[in-house]
């Protein structure tokens, strides 16, 4: 059986885009497997907890379809799913490592740390716990009875680690350059390592696919599994995502949480789909597929080891196609929905989407190219005043059209452009401000069916 999970820390304001890569491929991989795909919430580093954080992380995990079969809110046979609530679990097997001398108590102060540290480094040597302690257990054990703060150190082997990594090979690391990390903190709270090796032996995760910044991390995690004598999951580190210009994606350069795409008005099935394609390509080299798509042919052996781009431009690109091939409807209801705040009049909403369908590559590109339906310009591009007479043509031509439909506005409108001897591209870029107060705007004889005779002349009126 299949298990794979995302161990995701709410340390921030939502789940991050390349949580959801990695999310994507682990998905897939339960999926395509018949297995089942776990959410597990890494909440044990407490000093960097968001408020609010899981609630938004697991909503939108849920919203863009990555269901997991177990979780924080699902519940499920290994719960439970937050590691806050799992203090007991981690403290017996801290105990059991002490038992079997694979790990030992720890009462330095942070002041001993710091001065270890500092002449460690005066002395160039590797930065690493110099096991005071260790060899001095009996002592400690009183000091604990007697309350001294303390932690419990991994008693590194000092010997080479070798594990594989289904992506790049074997991988053998020497323990002495290694840390004797330390595994359950003086607050009860276990640390990301000792939290993480129990809770995927417990939840019988079978691979674990995750970004590479964890990498350095694995031979801990190693070590700990020898030590508690369990079978070692699969390892697949991926790539991390960079910004265009190679650099790690970062907050400093483009949004990196969902919701920030998502509330840009970006499709989740174009978010999604955008992101299975950082670390994997379709066999057919289509850009566009279906999570269902995805999940039956995705395989762990065709995850791509070059670093993919996350590049916001080409997003968008990809949500212009996912909004084209909404039906007029659908788009519709997106955009209804998207701008629910604004409360706009839905049946001019309904009207107008045929003419942006086209033109919009995301649902906040709507109102900016729409305002004018809804409101009447309040400043234009154009400088209107050397118009004035050519616009009292335009209003008297208006006031004749009887059948007001896009086919007879631009007959009766070229008619003035020819009778009065302006070129078309200045007489119309001269009405679209008149009407629109933009040089860009929507098709401009059916916007003005839209906004109806009695409106379009009561503009050009007021600019005339
Ligand atoms: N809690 C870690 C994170 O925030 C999980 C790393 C892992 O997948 O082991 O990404």
């Amino acid at each position: 059986m299949v298990r794979t999970r995302i161990a995701p820390s709410p340390t921030g304001k939502d789940v991050h885009v390349g949580s959801i890569a990695t999310g994507l491929m682990n998905f897939a991989w339960a999926k395509k497997n018949n297995g089942q795909f776990v959410i597990r919430i890494e909440d044990t580093d407490r000093t960097r907890l968001v408020e609010g954080g899981e609630t938004k992380m697991l909503a939108t995990l849920a919203d863009l379809g990555l269901k997991a079969d177990e979780s924080p809110l699902m519940g499920g046979p290994f719960a439970p799913y937050r590691q806050s609530e799992r203090l007991p679990i981690y403290k017996k097997y801290a105990e059991e490592l002490i038992a079997k001398g694979k790990a030992y108590y720890c009462t330095c102060t942070p002041e001993r740390l710091d001065e270890m540290r500092k002449s460690q480094q005066a002395a160039k040597q590797i930065s690493k716990y110099d096991r005071h302690c260790f060899t001095r257990q009996d002592e400690i054990e009183k000091e604990i009875e007697q309350g001294a703060k303390h932690v419990v150190r991994l008693l590194m082997p000092q010997e080479d680690i070798v594990f594989t990594d289904i992506l790049r090979g074997k991988i053998t690391i020497n323990g002495s350059q290694l840390d004797d990390q330390v595994l359950l903190k003086s607050d009860g709270f276990p640390t990301y390592h000792l939290a993480v090796v129990v809770d995927d032996h417990l939840m019988e995760i079978t691979h674990i696919i995750r970004g590479e910044e964890w990498l350095p991390s694995t031979p801990k995690h190693v070590v700990l599994y020898r030590a508690l004598g369990w079978d070692l999951p699969q390892y697949i580190h991926v790539s991390l995502l960079r910004n265009p210009d190679k650099s790690k994606l970062s907050k400093r350069k483009n949004p990196v949480w969902a919701s920030d795409y998502l509330g840009q008005g970006i499709l989740k099935e174009a978010l999604l789909n955008y992101l299975a394609l950082m670390g994997w390509s379709h066999p057919e080299g289509k850009d566009i597929f279906s999570l269902d798509e995805y999940v039956q042919l995705f395989d762990i052996k065709d995850i791509l080891t070059t670093a993919p781009v996350f590049d916001p431009v080409k997003l968008e690109w990809m949500n212009g196609e996912y909004i084209r091939a909404l039906s007029v409807d659908e788009l519709f209801q997106k955009i209804a929905a998207f701008y629910q705040e604004k409360q706009l009049d839905s049946v001019l909403i309904q009207k107008t989407v045929p003419l942006i369908q086209e033109r919009i590559k995301k649902l906040s590109d709507y109102y900016p190219l729409c305002q004018f339906f809804f409101e009447e310009p309040t400043g234009y591009e154009i400088d209107l005043k050397k118009y004035k007479s050519v616009l009292s043509t335009v209003a008297e031509s208006v006031s004749t059209i009887s059948d007001w439909k896009a086919i007879a506005i631009g007959e009766a409108m070229q008619k003035v452009a020819t009778d009065q001897g302006i070129k078309n591209s200045e007489f119309f870029q001269m009405l679209r401000i008149a009407i629109t107060g933009k040089k860009i705007s929507p098709p401009l004889n059916e916007s003005m069916e839209i906004l109806g005779k009695e409106e379009c002349m009561r503009r050009i009126q007021k600019v005339r």
